[in-house]
């Protein structure tokens, strides 16, 4: 009995199991189809190097040839990741170091003096994809603070660390830590110096305000970026050493998730650079997302209305670099320059400095 009974069920097994074979087959068959049509299999990159009164005038050839290069070989080193099928959270964190490795940028080596010539580090990463996001202020000894803002991201409960806290993460999370005259660079002592001297002018006659020109632009060289993957996944990180002279463990909006970094599928990836405070007002970079989701603005749109209204209105200056989720790239800035480059799915690239120049 207990033979035959057996034996039904065998049977039953694979007769219940040829029904939906074809079930199966057909239903490979549909997302085969739909594997055929859906992915755009786009993807792009688009990074900063800082933005402000960034004149040709000021320049020599050579400078401009060093920037331009290095702009360009942390640009592919992104796009290689991507192209190879990576994802945009490692192209957008590679790419980063390669600019937070030269000293040309503010951001690692080359990272602009506190008023008591100390470096102290910001940086923030976010995946479009989770929204998940990872961040870090006032770091003195971690080499690459963007890969500490991706721990901080992925092994802790956080989005946000600072100062001493944030190095003792660094350490137990094994990330390579530097004597902090790792990041002295003679010519960002001499702006410090410069700032000073501006400074105590300022003080004397006490007529105007604290922020001028010199002030303001001497800390060039904030880095960011921007990435989608192919699997339209956005992703967007910002590192910077922040302004020159900054005083009280003063931190900008480089770490502020949608102030300096901000990225979401459904909108577009953003990385900010300028002047921090009024970058925390405007939310800059959600702002630029808000206005893409609710408003259905187009990325260029969405930037130019942030970037030449809002932000020029309350009376600051900078600029960001934000691709979309098919692929579109905006930069857009209202100071003298901005240090950018793009590359897309076909291995375009555009490397600039100047205003009106591609
Ligand atoms: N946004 C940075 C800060 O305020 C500086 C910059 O991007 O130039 O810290």
């Amino acid at each position: 009995m207990k033979k035959l009974a057996f034996l039904i069920a065998f049977v039953g097994f694979f007769s219940c199991k040829e029904q939906p074979k074809e079930t199966v087959e057909t239903s490979i068959r549909e997302v085969q189809k739909e594997e055929v049509k859906k992915p755009e299999e786009t993807f792009g990159i688009a990074i900063h190097g800082g933005a402000g009164t960034i004149l040709k005038k000021n320049m020599t050839p050579e400078k401009e040839t060093a920037y331009k290069a290095k702009l360009e070989e942390a640009i592919k080193v992104g796009h290689a990741i991507l192209k190879n099928g990576g994802t945009s959270m490692d192209a957008v964190q590679k790419t980063i170091n390669v600019l937070e490795d030269s000293p040309l940028f503010n951001a690692g080596k080359g990272a602009v003096f506190t008023s008591k010539g100390t470096n102290e580090m910001d940086a923030s990463i976010m995946d479009g994809n989770s929204l998940n996001a990872g961040a870090v202020a006032g770091v003195t000894t971690v080499k690459n603070p963007i890969n500490l803002a991706r721990e901080v991201m992925v092994n802790s409960p956080h989005v946000m660390l600072s100062g001493k806290g944030a190095e003792q993460f660094a350490k137990e999370r094994d990330l390579e830590l530097v004597n902090p005259s790792y990041f002295f660079t003679e010519d960002r002592m001499k702006s410090l110096e410069r700032v000073k001297e501006v400074e105590k002018a300022k003080e004397a006659n006490k007529t105007v305000a604290f922020y001028d020109s010199v002030i303001k632009d001497a800390k060039f060289g904030t880095v960011g970026c921007v990435a989608l993957d192919i699997r339209g996944n956005l992703a967007a990180g910002t590192s910077t050493g922040g302004m020159t002279n900054k005083k009280w463990n003063r931190i900008g909006d480089s770490p502020i998730i949608g102030a300096g970094t901000y990225a979401n599928n459904a909108t577009c990836a953003v990385s900010s650079t300028g002047w921090g405070e009024y970058f925390i007002r405007g939310m800059v970079a959600y702002d630029i997302s808000a206005l893409v989701e609710y408003k259905g603005l187009s990325l260029k749109d969405a930037t130019k209305e942030v970037i030449q209204k809002k932000l020029t209105k309350l009376g600051g200056t900078g600029g960001v670099v934000a691709i979309d989720s098919k692929g579109n790239v905006s930069m857009d800035f209202n100071t003298a320059g901005m240090y950018r480059a793009t590359m897309n799915a076909d291995g375009e690239l555009t490397v600039g400095i100047y205003k009106d120049e591609e």
